[in-house]
């Protein structure tokens, strides 16, 4: 008799959904919960690389995803007017899968929410976890009025989680960074080939290809934290925001008007130190960690989060307790990696200041480029 038979999971991302695959094709029983009425998820794009793949490829659905996406090997780094400074090229992916594919977010949603209803995920929309009760926390109230009793709760409930206020209270959460990302999805210009980034002063412009034939476009610049923008208004400060790029960057903003759709969000980057539960209600994804968007992993670690702590949970050596420990611990490890990498490359790019600065760093990373590229390490190519 498995000791973890029935769960539920609060929240419906790419970690809710990955958890609750990883569990069904275990033969557990899964309930999960989605606040949202249906499966309309805002957002653009997500670059995934080969260790969101290689979880893709075990829930059976990775050919639909590279058909949907497009698959890239190589990012780019350019100054303002798309002159490239350098390419790296990822040494990830393997037999079979690429090092990267992105797609909508919309369509990475969809085929994780296919699977899960094929391996008999039960879902209910548009409710929320109300009480956390009994000795372990798992007599569960929801918001219509009913209950629920399960051998242990999954919170992938995103970066302003319910569940995380039950496991770790107002200690750790979202802090306002200074920074906001503006994102829309355009038309991909045949020249765009991988993922880039276009360097400025006080920010930087970059595109991702999603498709054939779309890719999206972002800006990561300061920002006051707390502000939001009038819909109306978007196109207009996207189009200032965006002055100083060449390229088809500049010819996008020329095009922007009030039907483009823009994305604006500000990043609010945490991480939660483990343990990462309370009793048997553990939790994952954004409801742990947010990372800066710049290694494109945040949805990937909450995929493997999801993945991860399906192997946990069903582990037969120790305690529940002992597994759901060391859950935390190997998943804190894994994403602290991530979160202080991508939060270092945030704040570098965001300290060049000034024109001279952006020529004074060019000048002074190219030796270090040329001699690694001599060194015979093939991945970076300084142009
Ligand atoms: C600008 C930007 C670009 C990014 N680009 C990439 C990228 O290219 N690649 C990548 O891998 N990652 C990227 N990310 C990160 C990625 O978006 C997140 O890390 C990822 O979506 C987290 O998934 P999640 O399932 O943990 O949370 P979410 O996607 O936030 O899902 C949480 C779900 O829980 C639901 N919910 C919330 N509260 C409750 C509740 N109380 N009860 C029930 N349901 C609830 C929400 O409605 C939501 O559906 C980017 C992030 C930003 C900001």
């Amino acid at each position: 008799m498995p000791r973890i038979g029935k769960v539920l999971v609060v929240g419906g991302g790419v970690g809710g959904l990955s958890a609750a695959i990883s569990l069904a094709i275990k033969g557990v029983e899964v309930e999960l919960i989605e606040k949202r009425p249906d499966f309309n998820v805002p957002g653009v794009g997500l670059g995934q690389p080969a260790c969101a793949l290689r979880i893709y490829r075990e829930f059976g659905v990775l050919e639909e995803i590279l058909d949907t996406g497009f698959s890239y090997d190589h990012m780019t780094i350019f100054d303002q007017e798309r002159t490239p400074i350098v390419e790296h090229r990822f040494l990830m992916g393997g037999a079979g899968f690429p090092a990267f594919c992105a797609l909508p977010r919309a369509s990475l949603h969809s085929i994780l929410y296919k699977r899960a209803v094929f391996l008999g995920v039960s879902f209910r929309f548009g409710i929320e976890v109300t009480d956390f009760s009994g000795p372990l926390g798992v007599s569960i109230g929801f918001s219509d009025g009913s209950n629920g009793e399960f051998d242990a709760v999954a919170g992938f409930d995103g970066i302003r989680s319910t569940v995380r206020q039950f496991i770790v209270g107002d200690m750790f959460g979202p802090r306002p960074s200074g920074i906001g990302a503006w994102r829309l999805q355009v038309d991909r210009p045949s020249c765009v080939t991988g993922m880039e980034f276009m360097q400025g002063i006080r920010g930087k412009a970059g595109a991702i290809p999603i498709s054939r034939d779309k890719m999206y476009l972002f800006n990561i610049r300061p920002e006051n934290p707390g502000e939001i923008f009038a819909r109306e208004d978007m196109h207009v400060l996207l189009q200032e925001r965006l002055l100083q790029f060449g390229g088809y960057v500049a010819d996008i903003a020329n095009d922007l008007n009030r039907e483009s759709p823009i994305v604006y969000g500000a990043l609010e980057p945490f991480i939660v130190p483990y343990p990462w539960h309370r009793g048997r209600v553990t939790m994952g994804g954004d409801a742990a960690h947010v990372v800066p968007p710049h290694l494109t992993a945040g949805a990937a670690m909450a995929a493997e989060d999801g993945f991860v702590l399906a192997r946990y949970l069903l582990g037969e050596h120790g305690t529940i307790d002992d597994l759901i420990t060391a859950y935390g611990k190997t998943r804190y490890d894994r994403n602290a990696f991530v979160y202080i990498f991508a939060n270092d490359w945030l704040s570098m790019e965001q300290a060049v200041g000034s024109a001279a600065e952006l020529a004074s760093r060019q000048r002074r990373t190219h030796p270090k480029c040329r001699q690694a590229h001599r060194s015979g390490r093939p991945h970076s190519r300084y142009i």
